[in-house]
């Protein structure tokens, strides 16, 4: 998928997007769910995915694990220093636009990502629930003080093993969930409450194949929600969905977007 994707003209509309965009008028409250698919026409690679990039290199379940960093802080930032870099100049492209803009209007009630590359923000969106934390700030697992991406950058650059140190000298630790550690428990409750509350939940760009996203659509149906799909892989929630969009995202949402 190429960048040049998210700068096309708008398409007009489809029969999908249009009922969409009906759902989404019916429904008092709407809320999206997204994953990596979303920030794909932005040029960041979806590592369960096969392709090129830093994690065909490596092992994401290895070398972005929490005992990979608390036993060897050098090597955890050897790597993942080069993925802060490859997030930190990344613009939000016009889907995630398309979702700031429906809360603007409105139309949408909140965010969940299980992104932690800061686009949702960058692209406007006021209520957002990171599950999976961010790359915005990094923190010091001993005294517990945190730095802004760009400070925790300097940091990096300024230590002579690459390593972003706190005052105290400890190491700091990216503020995104790594793998073996906990979810945030207010973001997950906030995700939880969310889902139960939505009429319409609307899964942009999420194979949904990992706790807890996995889970939330079930929760809006158990509610008595609906749910709807943007996206193109299979999901185990097919199935239960009202309507599956299975376009290009950023092209979808145009659509629905142009359609309400
Ligand atoms: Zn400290």
């Amino acid at each position: 998928m190429s960048q040049g994707r998210s700068t096309a003209a708008p398409r007009t509309s489809s029969p999908g997007a249009e009922r969409l965009a009906a759902l989404i008028r019916e429904s008092e409250t709407v809320v999206a769910l997204t994953g990596a698919g979303i920030s794909v026409p932005s040029g960041i690679p979806d590592f369960r995915s096969p392709g090129t990039g830093l994690w065909q290199k490596v092992d994401p379940m290895e070398v972005a694990h929490i005992d990979a960093f608390r036993g060897d802080p050098v090597r955890f930032w050897s790597f993942y220093g080069e993925r802060f870099a490859t997030l930190r100049d990344r613009r939000p492209n016009r889907a995630h636009l398309a979702l700031a803009e429906l809360e603007r209007r409105g139309e949408l009630a909140a965010v969940i990502t299980q992104n932690v590359d800061m686009l949702h923000r960058r692209a406007g969106t006021r209520e957002l629930v990171e599950v999976h934390g961010s790359i915005e700030h990094a923190g010091c697992p001993a005294c517990g003080q945190r730095f802004p991406l760009d400070q925790a950058q300097a940091r990096r650059d300024d230590d002579v093993q690459g390593v972003p140190r706190c005052d105290c000298g400890e190491a700091l630790k990216p503020g995104v969930v790594l793998f073996g550690e906990l979810l945030p428990a207010q973001a997950l409750a906030r995700a939880e409450e969310l889902a139960e509350s939505a009429d319409l939940l609307v899964c942009v760009g999420s194979s949904l194949e990992v706790y807890p996203v996995a889970s939330l659509p079930f929760t809006t149906r158990a509610a008595g929600g609906r749910v709807a799909l943007v996206t193109r892989s299979s999901t185990p929630v097919d199935h239960i969905a009202e309507l599956k969009l299975d376009g290009d995202v950023v092209d979808e949402l145009d659509a629905v977007l142009s359609a309400l």
